[in-house]
């Protein structure tokens, strides 16, 4: 489902270059829970930033579903990251909109009717709860509502693949609990790969199949979730 090939990336700047990824081979399978951990620095954001080509690696090749994005254009990426949702640690709402337009954002341009954008939206806010607030603006909203108006945009286009960066990092333990409860529930339903990279270990021990352990830019562990955390 999702390859990473000796992926390398690079940060160049005047005064010095950081290598944030040395070189990452990895395999995610479909329909699994994909946690990556390891501490602030570490290089998981930038690795996930790679799967959807939101930081071009410096070397290395990324295939989603066959596809090798490393080798397209700017424009064909468009059309393949639309099977890649992405959720954020700060959500990254559009506050001059409301619930129900930011939700719909995703799909303007794509020749739906009006009627059409009406049912998919209320149909996402459905899924993650929040029927009642699509006129509502993101200030109105509590931490872990933001969040499942983050995913219901995330998935408008009905993605093959979601990207959690961080995505429980800014609420309490009881809405994490419930956003990772919402994110397994749509993995279940929809059969949605999810990768979720995290500096909590509870939250990768709760949902995840298998994890990656990172350090330095390096996969240094990998596997499934109970040989990782059984102590031998
Ligand atoms: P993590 O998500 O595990 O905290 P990051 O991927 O954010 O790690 O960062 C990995 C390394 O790359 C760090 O040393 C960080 O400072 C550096 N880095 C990340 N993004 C940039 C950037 N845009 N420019 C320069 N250095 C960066
Ligand atoms: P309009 O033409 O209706 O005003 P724009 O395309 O100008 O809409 O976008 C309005 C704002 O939304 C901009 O600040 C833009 O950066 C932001 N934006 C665009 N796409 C996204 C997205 N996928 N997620 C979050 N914000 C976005």
């Amino acid at each position: 489902m999702i390859l990473l090939q000796d992926v390398k990336k690079s940060y160049f700047s005047k005064n010095n270059t950081v290598h944030a990824l040395k070189k990452v081979n990895l395999h995610i399978r479909r329909g699994e829970i994909f946690g990556i951990i390891g501490y602030s620095g570490a290089g998981k954001s930038t690795l996930i930033r790679c799967i959807n080509l939101l930081e071009r690696p410096t070397s290395g090749k990324v295939f989603v579903n066959g596809i090798e994005l490393t080798s397209l254009s700017e424009k064909e990426l468009r059309k393949s990251r639309e099977k890649i949702g992405m959720i954020f640690q700060h959500f990254n709402l559009m506050n001059s909109r409301n619930v129900f337009k930011n939700v719909a954002y995703p799909l303007r341009g794509k020749g739906l009717s009006k009627d059409e954008i009406r049912d998919r939206v209320f149909s996402l806010l459905e899924l993650v709860g929040l029927k009642d607030k699509a006129y509502s603006y993101p200030s109105q909203l509590s931490g872990g509502q933001k969040q499942r108006v983050a995913i219901a945009r995330a998935l408008a286009n009905d993605p093959e693949v979601l990207l959690c960066d961080e995505a429980t990092s800014a609420l309490d333990p009881q809405t994490t609990q419930s956003i990772l409860r919402l994110l397994k529930d749509i993995n279940e339903k929809l059969n949605l790969t999810i990768v979720l990279i995290s500096h909590q270990m509870e939250v990768v021990k709760e949902i995840c199949n298998r994890i990656a352990v990172m350090e330095n830019g390096e996969i240094v562990e990998e596997g499934n979730i109970v040989d990782i955390f059984s102590n031998p």
